[in-house]
This record gives C-alpha cells, structure tokens and sequence, in this order.
C-alpha cells in the first residue's frame, strides 16, 4: 500500500504549507488589507441584493456581469479580453499549468511576490529569481541576460513590487517586455496605490498579461482577481481554468461594490495619504529607514540583526506585522507594514518605539 513518501512527488514533500499566522486579539497590519468596512449607509443594500441570490444554482461560468462593471470602472480596453480567478493567485497558476512543460523556465525579480515562485514549483517548472539592485530597482543587464539565457516562458513583474512598495521604472518595464521571447504579466495588485499601469498599453503589446485585485482595494474577503490580455492568449488560458471558479456571492457582492465605487476610490485615496504620514513617521524615529512606496504598505529596516526582535516586541505590544529579515540578503533587518487606519498606524508607532527602546 502506497504511503505519502512514495506517491507525493518529492518537490511537494519538501515544501512547507504557506503559513498564516493568527491574529487573533490584535491590531493586523501584516496582510495588506483596506483597514475600512463597508460604510453602515450601504451594507443593508448590500445584504438585500446577496439575499436574492439563487444558492442553488452554479453560478454564471463566465462571470459576465461582473466583467462588464469591472470593464467599465477599470477602464479595461475593449481589444482586451478578462478572465476572473478566485483570487489573482488563482490567475498565476491558471497561466502556469498552462504553459507547464519539462524545461520551462518561469522568472522574476527577487525579493518579489513568493506565490510566483511557489506555484511555479508545484508544477515542476524552473524559477529564476533575478536579484533587484541594493535600491530595489531592476538590475536591468542582469534582467536582459537571465531573458536571453533562459528564454522564459513567463516574466512576472509586480508593479508596484511586493514586499519592497517600489514601482519599476516603466521605460524598464517597457524594454523587458520588448526584449522577453515569451509572455510578461504586469501583476497591478498594488495599482489602486500607484501612479502608474499598464493596462492602457494592453492595445500595444502581444505578448503582455496585465493581472489585477480588488484583494488590497477592500474587498480581500470576496477572492476575486482578473488577468487581462490579448484574445489568442487568454482563449487558450480558457481551456484550463475550472467551471464556475467565481462563487456567485463574490460574482454579486463584486458588482455591488463597483457599482459604488466612489467609496472604494475614497478609502483608497485616504490609504495613499496615510502611506505618506506613515512614512514621514518611520523616518523620524532613530534606526529606522523607510523605503519608498506606491503601495498599501512600508517596508522598513531596523537596526542590524534586530529585525525578529523587533517584530516580537511590536506583536507583544498588539500590532501583528511581517517580519521578512529571517529572508537575509536585501531583506536584512526589513519588516513590512500595511496602511492601517490613522488610530491603528499610531498604535504601530508607538509599539515599533517601545519594541525599538527594549531590543
Ligand atoms: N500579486 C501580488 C504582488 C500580491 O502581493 C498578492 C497578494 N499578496 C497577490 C498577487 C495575490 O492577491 P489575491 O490572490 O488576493 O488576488
């Protein structure tokens, strides 16, 4: 009788279970969430319009309601076509089991977004992890010559980046994707926080991917991410992605949602707006160095070797951040928080100061 050890493939076997830790009693600035409800003025219309959903029924496969407002409130080009996933985690893996081949090379910058790396592993591809310049910006001759020298079937960008909150350069951005024998996904998780996207340039390129949330814009809870993309490309995605992926709550609370959202836009305004406050705050405390960011999130860096001191003491004084310095290399000493509210940014300060004053 077979056990685990003989049928599960060893690159599993050796893989951990992504962990999430528990937050239970404390204030969460670890997993880029919109800190803000829905405002009370509109949940009782919310609740009115999820309970004339039809249960029983499997929901519409191709989601079209839902990708009509999100056309129209994201400003998606017409030529373009949309899938949606169940979350964009789900849209990375549609695209690699799709191009998954023996010998296929999948690549991006590093420290980048650790599902690109993990999934590409789950299916047997080779990821190539490109390390980013001391300043977090791309080490364009080292980008150009790992293109050249693997010839990648897929290139993720994270425009803006997790977990550094920097935005590329876009004239980089461009020349990768011209130079990039396959396909590049600008992964816009972070957009709504950003000055820049590149899903107006969808009409321009054939070979590029644009992927995007509502995960950070404030509705985490709902799972729904969409890949944007040329038809020949996203025809042949089609084929791998499961029926009815989008549960048909998300399908109706999502349309909902973009029906109204100004309020979207507004907290996503407020968040930007904090970033900065946040930001002047970190760089005024002695040891602390703030890194540039377009996200809803600051990486910073603590004094040397401090980095998990720091995190236990900031969790034992009730604020639950990402401690990304065990990850060594450009991420020594870093720690990453959300944009909270501005009481919950305050209750970080002062719980990074109190953790920084006993470390
Ligand atoms: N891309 C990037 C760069 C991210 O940081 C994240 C979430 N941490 C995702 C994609 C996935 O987001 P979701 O699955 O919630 O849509």
């Amino acid at each position: 009788m077979a056990t685990p050890a003989d049928l599960v493939r060893p690159q599993i076997r050796e893989l951990s279970a992504y962990p999430v830790p528990s937050s239970q009693g404390l204030v969460k600035l670890d997993a880029m969430e919109n800190p803000y409800e829905w405002p009370a003025s509109l949940q009782s219309a919310w609740a009115e319009r999820l309970s004339r959903v039809a249960m029983n029924r499997y929901p519409d496969p191709q989601g079209t309601r839902l990708t009509l407002a999100l056309r129209r409130v994201m400003q998606v080009p017409d030529a373009a076509r949309l899938m949606l996933g169940n979350g964009s985690d789900e849209l990375i893996q549609i695209l690699l089991m799709a191009v998954a081949a023996p010998g296929r090379v999948i690549m991006a910058p590093e420290p980048g977004f650790v599902m690109y790396r993990m999934i590409s592993r789950w299916l047997g591809l080779e990821f190539v992890g490109v390390p980013l310049n001391e300043d977090f910006s791309l080490d364009m001759p080292a980008m150009e010559r790992a293109l050249d020298t693997h010839q990648p079937a897929v290139v993720f960008l994270a425009y803006p980046n997790n977990p550094t909150g920097n935005r590329w350069s876009r004239q980089d951005v461009e020349s990768l994707i011209a130079r990039a024998p396959g396909l590049v996904v600008v992964d816009e998780a972070y957009g709504p926080f950003a000055d820049d996207s590149f899903l107006a340039d969808l009409d321009r390129y054939e070979r590029l991917l644009v992927m995007r949330t509502v995960s950070k814009l404030g509705l985490a809870g709902l799972r729904l991410g969409y890949l944007c993309g040329p038809a020949p490309w996203m025809d042949e995605l089609e084929k791998v992605r499961l029926p009815y992926n989008v549960n048909v709550l998300t399908q109706v609370a999502a349309e909902f949602a973009l029906d109204h959202h100004e309020v979207l836009d507004e907290q996503a305004a407020a968040i930007r707006r904090d970033r900065e406050v946040l930001h002047q705050s970190l760089e005024s405390i002695s040891g602390v160095k703030p890194f540039p960011s377009e996200a809803n999130f600051v990486l910073f860096r603590v004094p040397r070797g401090k980095g998990r001191v720091v995190f236990e003491g900031i969790r034992d004084r009730g604020v639950l951040i990402k401690d990304l310095s065990g990850q060594g290399g450009l991420l020594a000493d870093c720690l990453r928080v959300t944009v909270g509210t501005p009481a919950e940014n305050q209750q970080f300060l002062e719980a990074l100061k109190g953790a920084l004053a006993t470390a």
